[in-house]
């Protein structure tokens, strides 16, 4: 890649081409549009294909060209065909979002075993096998970008819910992180990680419509120094950062946009 000097001009991602798993909703769906937005093509990856349809339709309305791949991320072969495909229409594939997740509250020693394998199965084990599949491609090319969407439940225990599962998916998607980082560095693969605190999607509006949650959401917002739930909007610049050639000589790190939660 070559450097420019106008440092606006080091942002734009034109001629890039990104997937985002889980794209068709909440914060997927904002990364989406912030790096359709600054000037790649984005192929919208997610089990849910009509919400990845109206996705791509947002797009094309902003005049961004999308794809949609109906793909679950907790299938190795599925990871490989979503990279095919990518590379098959677009003819290159530089930056890789790996966003699709789950939470789920369970008291730890009453935690059904299914329940642990199947938050692990998407939150960690999905994002090896995307960025497995996607740094094939790069580690080629000599050049991409992989960004892994973690929490700040990776580096702190979320209060008053319990929820052991997600803590450890997360914070293994933040040591995974720095592990490819590290092993990737010097063939041209930049893989970083940004960690949101409390969002506004509609993973977290799940929990706060029960009682249960409603209950808890108080909590967290004293314990957010701003007193207030990120919006998705308050994430997009930092993908936009780690797509781009600004960030070129950052790897192996974690932007954590949580309004303060994690400084307390
Ligand atoms: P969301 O529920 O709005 O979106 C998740 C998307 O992932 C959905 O479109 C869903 O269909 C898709 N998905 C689920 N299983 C899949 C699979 N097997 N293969 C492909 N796609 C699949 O959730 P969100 O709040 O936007 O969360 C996105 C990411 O951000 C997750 O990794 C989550 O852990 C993380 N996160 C969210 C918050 C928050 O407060 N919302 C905070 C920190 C981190």
């Amino acid at each position: 890649m070559t450097t420019t000097t106008n440092i606006l001009e080091r942002f734009r991602l034109d001629e890039r081409v990104a997937l985002v798993t889980g794209g068709a909703s909440g914060i997927g769906r904002g990364f989406a549009h912030a790096l359709g937005e600054a000037g790649a093509k984005v192929a919208i990856v997610d089990i849910d294909t009509e919400a990845a349809e109206v996705v791509a339709q947002e797009l094309s309305d902003k005049d961004i060209e999308s794809m949609v791949l109906t793909i679950d991320v907790t299938r190795p072969e599925q990871t490989r065909q979503m990279v095919e495909a990518v590379v098959d229409r677009w003819g290159t594939l530089t930056i890789g979002v790996n966003n699709a997740g789950i939470a789920s509250w369970f008291d730890a020693e009453t935690m059904p075993e299914e329940e642990w394998r199947k938050v692990l199965a998407l939150n960690l084990d999905g994002v090896f096998y995307c960025a497995q599949a996607e740094a094939r491609f790069m580690l080629e090319a000599g050049y991409g970008k992989i960004i892994n969407t973690a929490s700040m439940s990776a580096h702190i225990v979320n209060h008053p819910q319990h929820q052991a599962a997600y803590n450890a998916s997360k914070a293994g998607v933040l040591h995974l992180t720095r592990t490819l980082a590290a092993e990737w560095a010097t063939r041209g693969v930049r893989v970083n990680s940004i960690s949101p605190g409390y969002t506004r999607t509609a993973l977290v509006e799940r929990f706060i419509q029960e009682p249960e949650g409603a209950e808890k959401y108080p909590t967290w917002m004293e314990r957010t120094p701003m007193g207030r739930m990120a919006e998705v909007d308050d994430l997009v610049g930092a993908v936009v950062y780690l797509a781009s050639e600004a960030s070129d000589f950052t790897t192996g790190h974690d932007i954590v946009v949580d309004g303060g939660y994690t400084a307390w």
